[in-house]
């Protein structure tokens, strides 16, 4: 896959980083490269552009980052029964466009896609993560507030990350994406270190939603190249879409990634509902006024967000959660975001600790 961008902009202090001398190196067939000062700023796309947000993801900026870069995992709270992930933030933003993406709330005043140039400080921040409890396993991703693959023919960063994670044993990395872009994993052993995760949604989703993203069977190929080259391969089946027919559409899915993928070989399948603060859910609307899939039955929740109603996304849950046991090998499986009660009616057992579940995870 490639995406298209306006201009890459430089910052001054990153000019001999490696990321930015591999960026200017395949920078040619991509868009224009300019110098900057601060890259915060050049991020912004000019004044009288219409969808700023649109327009930010075709502006990438190589910048240093200048808060920490790992956190716990932001879906993670005392409310839901949380899988003990923690997020490393390498870049902001994302060339793809899905019409539910959180991001289009989480970076309204901040667009522009940022990668940044000084990796070596989130090593060192992940080292002295594991150095404090070396008995712990600790499973450690990259898609959260970026897809982990999308401009990897252009920044090569998953070759650094995962020659990194590969020497570190209490260590997993996860990789989570929409794309295909496997080439560079492709030509290194990860050393059993590093997880590939896709989302993966009925190709009718993908088709009313998932803009720019690989096809649901591209993706499902991709995971089959990464398996058979030594990586681990889960799937996040999130958001699910309650819409009519729902049903059948996600098991063909499964049906689809089973006959590729053998059930025994997927580390895990994670689920969650549509879930959308007002805020999110009114630049969804807006931007992507004729996407019926944001139109759904949906209940102001708890926790401030609308969500599918709970009968609904509990009985797509349930159907799927059946499809894993019956998979003829053990699926793991949980809820993101969900409460223990849900994940009660739906497992018919109690969700187990964070850290226990992020561990067991981390380790399949
Ligand atoms: S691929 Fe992920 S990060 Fe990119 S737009 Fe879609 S939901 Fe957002």
């Amino acid at each position: 896959m490639n995406f298209d961008l306006d201009a890459i902009y430089i910052e001054d202090a990153c000019r001999d980083t490696a990321l930015a001398r591999r960026v200017m190196a395949r920078a040619a067939s991509v868009a224009p490269v300019s110098f900057v000062a601060d890259g915060r700023l050049a991020a912004r796309p000019p004044a009288g552009v219409a969808d700023t947000f649109a327009a930010g993801k075709r502006r990438m900026v190589i910048m240093r980052r200048r808060s920490p870069f790992l956190m716990a995992c932001p879906a993670g709270s005392a409310k839901f029964a949380c899988c003990g992930y923690l997020v490393l933030t390498l870049a902001s933003n994302c060339p793809m466009d899905c019409s539910y993406c959180f991001l289009q709330e989480y970076l309204a005043d901040n667009p522009g896609f940022q990668v940044y140039a000084n990796y070596d400080d989130a090593f060192a921040e992940i080292d002295r993560l594991s150095a404090s409890a070396p008995a712990r396993h600790f499973r450690i991703g990259t898609g959260e507030l970026a897809d982990s693959l999308a401009m990897d023919s252009l920044t090569g960063l998953s070759i650094e990350l995962v020659n990194f994670f590969a020497a570190r044993e209490n260590l997993t990395l996860e990789f989570k994406t929409k794309t295909d872009e496997v080439e560079n994993l492709l030509t290194i052993d990860p050393r059993g270190g590093v997880l590939v995760s896709w989302t993966l949604s009925p190709r009718r989703v993908f088709e009313a939603c998932e803009h720019r993203t690989a096809s649901p069977s591209a993706r499902i190929a991709a995971a089959r190249l990464v398996l058979d080259a030594g990586y681990r391969v889960a799937f996040h089946l999130d958001p699910m879409m309650a819409y009519p027919g729902a049903e059948r559409d996600y098991i063909e899915l499964m049906d689809q990634l089973f006959s590729t993928i053998p059930p025994a070989k997927i580390s895990f399948v994670s689920m969650g509902g549509l879930r959308m603060t007002a805020g999110l859910r009114a630049a969804a609307r807006r931007r992507f006024p004729k996407d019926a899939m944001l139109l759904g039955e949906d209940v102001l929740a708890e926790d401030g967000r609308f969500r599918t109603i709970a009968p609904l996304r509990i009985r797509l849950y349930k159907i799927l959660a059946d499809k894993f046991r019956n998979a003829g090998a053990e699926i793991p499986s949980y809820l993101c975001m969900e409460n223990s009660s849900v994940h009660e009616r739906v497992f018919g057992a109690p969700a187990p600790h964070p850290a226990l579940a992020g561990e067991r995870l981390a380790t399949r």
